[in-house]
């Protein structure tokens, strides 16, 4: 099978190459791309073999091209080669690209009608029904990499969605479970860096310590399986050992458990609907002893609540959530706002744009790009002041 990854040099990204490089008889790699990190991208590519390695920073192309020089793989660097890479030749496009900068190349994989193994849940978050309906056109298969929607996907395989009575997503809680708002106020980046169950890149582990990232899953699982916001519940399980659960309309409820390491629900995706051997640590559920489950607190967790709203209020609205949300994370990480600030940004640009009418129409990726851009100047202002 021949496999392009976009973010080839993120977590998702090494972790998918990772499986890759243990099935060398299954998996060939066509392309891999990454944003600016040219020497990551270079050791990448000549690892596995990939016939073109493309960096989405056009500044990066003559480094890339002199690291690549000799080796036989093609190098390319901008913006329009990230997409002509989504759209090369291949069975399945791995969107593993951080944020709104994955929709872009992945709609011109899913135009090309590739199955698409999707860890960039941002493509469902800002424009998900738009992408749901090209996937659709298409006969693009969309297979879902994210932990919980993956486990999902696994419960679901049976084809029964109609019986559904509805889907849990579990959350760790991440770093600041225990917190008060007083404690959170002042926590740095480094301490909400550290998740304490998964290894992941920066924005997500951030997103995971506000719980806004369990908000975009929401919003990813709506457009996936096609569920209503109230059929839709989160539950917090520190031990992240079931991660996902379907309830049925006969009472029974079926989870998929394990580990925390993405390479299982990735090489799902990949291999689906085989399964293929991966050298996960396993569940010892002994040595676990309990599993917990707790509601969320969306006092404590307000970015959860706020993106249940804008779930409510439609394409726009999430959209909008992404991008303030993509700005105030950076301007976090910067020093620039608290941690707190980062959710209080993203409402206060969701009510701005709500109340300049910028929210009320949304029916093209055109109108997305415009909401995106729109919601990113405004959470800029407020990260300023
Ligand atoms: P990382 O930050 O680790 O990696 C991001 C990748 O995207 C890198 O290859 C980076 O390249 C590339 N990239 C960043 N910005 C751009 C851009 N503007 N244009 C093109 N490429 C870009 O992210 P993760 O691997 O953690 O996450 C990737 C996606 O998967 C996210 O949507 C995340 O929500 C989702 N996901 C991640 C999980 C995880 O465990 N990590 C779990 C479930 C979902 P460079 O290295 O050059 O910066």
């Amino acid at each position: 099978m021949r496999l392009s990854v976009l973010g080839a040099t993120g977590s998702i990204g090494q972790s998918t190459l990772d499986i890759v490089a243990r099935n060398p008889e299954r998996f060939s790699i066509a392309t891999l791309t990454a944003n600016r990190n040219a020497h990551g991208l270079a050791d990448a590519a000549i690892r596995v073999g990939a016939e073109r390695a493309v960096l989405a920073d056009a500044e990066g192309y003559n480094l890339l091209k002199d690291l690549l020089a000799g080796t036989g793989v093609e190098a390319a660097a901008g913006a329009e080669a990230v997409e002509e890479a989504a759209m090369a030749d291949a069975d399945m496009v791995v969107a593993a690209i951080v944020g709104a900068a994955g929709l872009a190349p992945t709609l011109a994989a899913v135009k090309k009608g590739r199955a698409i193994a999707l860890a960039n849940k941002e493509c469902l978050v800002c424009a998900g029904s738009l992408f749901m309906e090209l996937a659709e056109r298409h006969g693009a298969s969309i297979l879902p990499v994210d932990s919980e929607h993956n486990a999902i996907f696994q419960v679901l395989e049976t084809k029964n969605s109609d019986q559904v009575e509805k889907v849990i997503l579990t959350a760790s809680g991440g770093p600041f479970r225990k917190f008060s708002l007083e404690e959170m106020r002042g926590v740095t980046p480094e301490e909400a860096l550290k998740h304490p169950n998964w290894d992941m890149g920066q924005r997500i582990s951030i997103d995971s310590a506000t719980m806004m990232n369990k908000g975009f899953e929401v919003i990813e699982a709506h457009y996936l399986y096609g569920l209503a916001a109230e059929r839709l519940e989160v539950l917090v399980h520190p031990q992240s050992a079931v991660h996902g659960l379907v309830q049925y309309r006969d009472g029974s409820l079926l989870a998929q458990l394990g580990t925390p390491d993405m390479r299982t629900p990735i090489s799902h995706c990949l291999a689906w609907p085989e399964r293929i051997p991966v050298p996960t640590q396993r569940l010892d559920l002994a040595a676990l002893g309990s599993l917990t489950f707790e509601k969320p607190d969306g006092l404590r967790f307000p970015a959860l609540p706020l993106a249940y709203r804008a779930l409510e209020a439609g394409m726009a609205a999430t959209a909008a959530l992404n991008a303030a949300d993509e700005v105030a994370v950076d301007s976090f990480l910067r020093r620039r706002i608290g941690f707190l600030d980062i959710v209080a940004i993203v409402e206060k640009t969701i009510e701005t744009l709500d109340r300049a009418g910028e929210l009320s129409n949304c029916g093209s990726i055109f109108d997305v790009m415009n909401v995106d851009a729109a919601a990113r100047r405004s959470a800029e202002e407020f990260s300023r002041t």
